[in-house]
């Protein structure tokens, strides 16, 4: 599939952390493109029992494809591929250059391979979600603390690197190596990315019809007010969608860890 010229938010990693700020950042306008490469490490999960909204627990790559269907319903764009470097446009080293309107903006470019053929992406923000692997951020000088095979990007308090314009989350921050920890940083660095863009906003919020506007006040940027009609709407498609996904048992055999058995991806056979 074709990769887009350009986008305002490239999320680099399409797991738990990166799958939630994409969502987010999408939510909020922005163009985002999710690049990933391979799995997410909670596909070795054997039953996910500690991630909030789930009683009796949930299959974990289940729980994936949810993350991934929440994704694209919110307009974010996916593909596969590595992220293998990244550097500055020449407008961010300050140059006038010639363009075209699409990607104007872009302070990265970013190198993406698939199959042995690399793609070029223009983008304004990047969001690193890659756990295990840092080294594309290595031209851009990005702050990473090196703990023996080990690398993790430092942040600050709210997820931004040492670079701006570039972000990173979840386990690749050092973050404990939790689901809900990664999927909540997740969210909170897309919060912040969208407070440092030009985006109008106040919280992602979908409230009853009349919330704000019954009290004499705007809808606030980023919120939305539905009447009961669309409010049922929604209610009824949710509960459809989850029933279809909970309706057989997840098909993709259980994983481990690789070394253990004689497939690349750690699937048993079971
Ligand atoms: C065996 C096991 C069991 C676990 N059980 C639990 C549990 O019960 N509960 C719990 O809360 N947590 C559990 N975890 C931890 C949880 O899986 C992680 O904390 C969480 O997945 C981290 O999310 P993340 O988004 O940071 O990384 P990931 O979810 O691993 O996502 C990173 C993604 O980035 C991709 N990627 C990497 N490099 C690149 C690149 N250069 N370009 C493009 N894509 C790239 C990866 O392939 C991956 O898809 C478990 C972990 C393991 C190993």
């Amino acid at each position: 599939m074709e990769f887009p010229n350009s986008t305002d938010v490239l999320v680099v990693g399409g797991g738990v952390a990166g799958l939630t700020a994409a969502t987010f950042t999408a939510r909020a306008g922005l163009d985002t493109l999710v690049v990933n490469d391979g799995e997410s490490i909670l596909n070795r999960n054997a039953h996910l029992e500690n991630i909030p909204g789930f009683p009796a627990g949930v299959n974990a790559r289940l729980f994936g494809d949810l993350l991934d269907e929440q994704a694209s319903r919110n307009d974010v764009t996916q593909r596969e591929g590595r992220v293998v470097s990244i550097e500055r446009t020449d407008e961010a080293n300050g140059a006038e250059t010639e363009h075209d309107a699409d990607g104007e903006d872009a302070w990265f470019v970013a190198s993406v391979e698939t199959d042995g053929t690399v793609e070029t992406v223009r983008t304004r923000f990047i969001v690193a979600a890659s756990w295990s692997d840092a080294d594309y951020l290595d031209e851009l000088d990005v702050t990473i603390r090196d703990a023996g095979s080990k690398r993790y990007v430092d942040v600050d308090e709210c997820g931004r690197t040492s670079v701006e314009g570039v972000y990173a989350a979840g386990r690749l921050t050092e973050k404990y190596h939790q689901a809900v920890v990664a999927a909540g940083h997740g969210a909170e660095v897309a919060l912040t990315l969208i407070h440092d863009s030009d985006v109008a906003y106040y919280h992602d919020w979908v409230t009853p019809e009349g919330y704000f506007t019954d009290r004499e006040r705007e809808v606030p940027p980023g919120c939305e007010e539905i009447d009961a009609e669309e409010r049922s709407r929604r209610e009824q498609e949710s509960r459809e969608v989850m029933r279809e996904y909970f309706a057989d048992p997840h098909p993709e055999p259980q994983r481990t860890h690789p070394s253990l058995v004689d497939d690349e991806l750690g699937r048993l056979d079971e």
